[in-house]
């Protein structure tokens, strides 16, 4: 029997279950679909990353004498006709646990039976999928603590190896990958399987054992970048999780539980799939919040003349990422210094983000927002300030993201420049007073509390 591979967020041939599930058949046909209602929505850097990811593929598949089948169009439809186009009876894929791909999944089901064919799902983008992990009682975690306590006793297989001796198949039909357009000014990472293992090797020899340490230093490279490389399927985690089984060092245990974090806010998502958009606490829409105005694009544009802000704002225009403690800082100073609602800025960061990733992302910024799955709410709100000088207390970051603090004389305080300075290397007066507006978001809070 012959079968269709169809590859979404699983860009790779290493460790991919549903493509050993494919190859254990007769035949198969390598697919991805470009879906307009996917990759509409991407932002441009993520559309031009994926496009480097998917051209990577390829050369691995080309290299085994094939090549990436590229169909654009509504999978309900073009999967259905691939299929056909190659007698395939059944497509495998990774099971897709995001509100839309299981939407998009029962969809394509529906419509593969018509034609007789079976949609196979085996593994997922997860350790552990979304949904396995319960309390005693059954229910789905609710903070992370006791989740990634159970998941890590959970547990997971051990990864599988790339098919070997595959007869793939070949059919008319396959569209051009489109170039990919990085947009001006931004430089992305190297995208693919390869890419993906080389960073996780290097950062396994140079940087894991000091990550406990480093990870919170946004002017240190001390984090893995492996982000981008897991949203895409580069690597599977559980290739990372073995690899990391052996290691003692607390920046290895650190590392696991950071993980954990993503495979949490996936299982969130599933439970509640409406907080893709709405408040996982929903008291919270009903606060007082602001239209986002003119400091919101101060925001956008990194200058708000809060230099840790701004830093961060621009890195991610500049690079596609931003630090992990620097993506809670500007989180923190739009929803309680601005008053914006978090939708706004988990939007502009899914524009901008290579790594940009709905589950992590809603997630994060309703944990900072206070309205998501945080224990300890909405009075912690961050002083930029302090912030910047506790992370990053020689200002590199600071300096390096935002260069016309580099002119600022020796002895200027680079997170908090005094007028004058301010001035004479032309960066912005503070847009708003942080104490002030403290008291204010703690004022509307208040207002919802009673
Ligand atoms: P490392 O520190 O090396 O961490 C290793 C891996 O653990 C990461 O690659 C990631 O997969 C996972 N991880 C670490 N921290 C978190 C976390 N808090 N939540 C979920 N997973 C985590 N991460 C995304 O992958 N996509 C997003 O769209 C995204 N948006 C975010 C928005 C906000 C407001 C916040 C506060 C965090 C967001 N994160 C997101 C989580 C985190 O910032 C990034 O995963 C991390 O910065 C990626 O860099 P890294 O791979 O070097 O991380």
């Amino acid at each position: 029997m012959t079968s269709v591979m169809w590859f979404r967020r699983d860009l790779r041939l290493a460790d991919n279950p549903a493509l050993l599930e494919a190859c254990a058949e007769e035949a198969v046909l390598p697919l991805f679909v470009i879906d307009p209602r996917l990759w509409g929505a991407a932002g441009a850097p993520r559309r031009a990353y994926l496009t480097a990811s998917l051209q990577s593929l390829d050369s691995a598949l080309r290299q085994r004498n094939t090549r990436l089948h590229v169909r654009r169009g509504d999978p309900a439809t073009v999967v259905g006709r691939a299929a056909r186009a190659v007698g395939a009876t059944r497509v495998h894929v990774a099971a897709d646990h995001g509100p839309y791909g299981r939407q998009r999944d029962q969809e394509v089901e529906a419509a593969l039976a018509e034609r007789e064919v079976d949609l196979v799902r085996t593994g997922s983008a997860y350790a552990v999928a979304p949904g396995r992990v319960t309390n005693q009682g059954g229910q789905p975690f609710k903070v992370f603590t006791p989740f990634s306590k159970a998941w890590a006793e959970h547990g997971w297989r051990a990864p599988v190896e790339a098919p070997r001796g595959v007869t793939w198949l070949e059919a008319d039909g396959t569209v051009e990958l489109p170039e990919p357009r990085t947009p001006e000014g931004i430089d992305l990472p190297e995208a693919g399987e390869g890419a993906a293992l080389r960073r996780w090797r290097a950062f396994l020899d140079d940087g894991v054992a000091a990550y406990d340490d480093d990870r919170d230093r946004p002017g240190v490279d001390g984090t893995s970048r492996m982000s981008v490389h897991l949203k895409w399927g580069e690597i599977h985690p559980r290739t990372m999780l073995a690899d990391l089984a052996p290691l003692r060092s607390a920046g290895a245990a650190t590392y696991r539980k950071e993980l954990a974090w993503r495979e949490f806010y996936a299982d969130v998502l599933l439970h509640r799939p409406d907080t893709a958009r709405e408040y996982l606490r929903p008291e919270y829409a009903a606060m007082e919040y602001d239209a986002p105005d003119g400091a919101f694009d101060a925001w956008r544009d990194g200058r708000t003349g809060y230099p840790i802000v701004d830093a961060g704002m621009r890195q991610l225009r500049a690079t596609g990422w931003m630090h992990n403690r620097v993506r809670m800082i500007v989180a923190s100073f739009l929803v309680k210094d601005l008053h914006v609602e978090w939708q706004h800025g988990a939007r502009h960061f899914l524009e901008w983000l290579v790594d940009g990733d709905l589950a992590s992302n809603q997630h994060g910024w309703q944990w900072v927002a206070g309205c998501g799955t945080d224990a300890a709410p909405y009075f912690r709100v961050f002083n930029p300030t302090t912030q910047g000088r506790k992370f990053d207390p020689e200002g590199v970051y600071v300096r390096r993201w935002v260069p016309e603090l580099a002119d600022l004389d020796a002895g200027t305080d680079p997170h908090d420049p005094d007028g004058q300075s301010r001035t004479r290397v032309g960066y912005p007066a503070p847009i708003v007073d942080h104490a002030e507006e403290r008291r204010e978001a703690l004022r509307r809070w208040e207002q919802i509390r009673t």
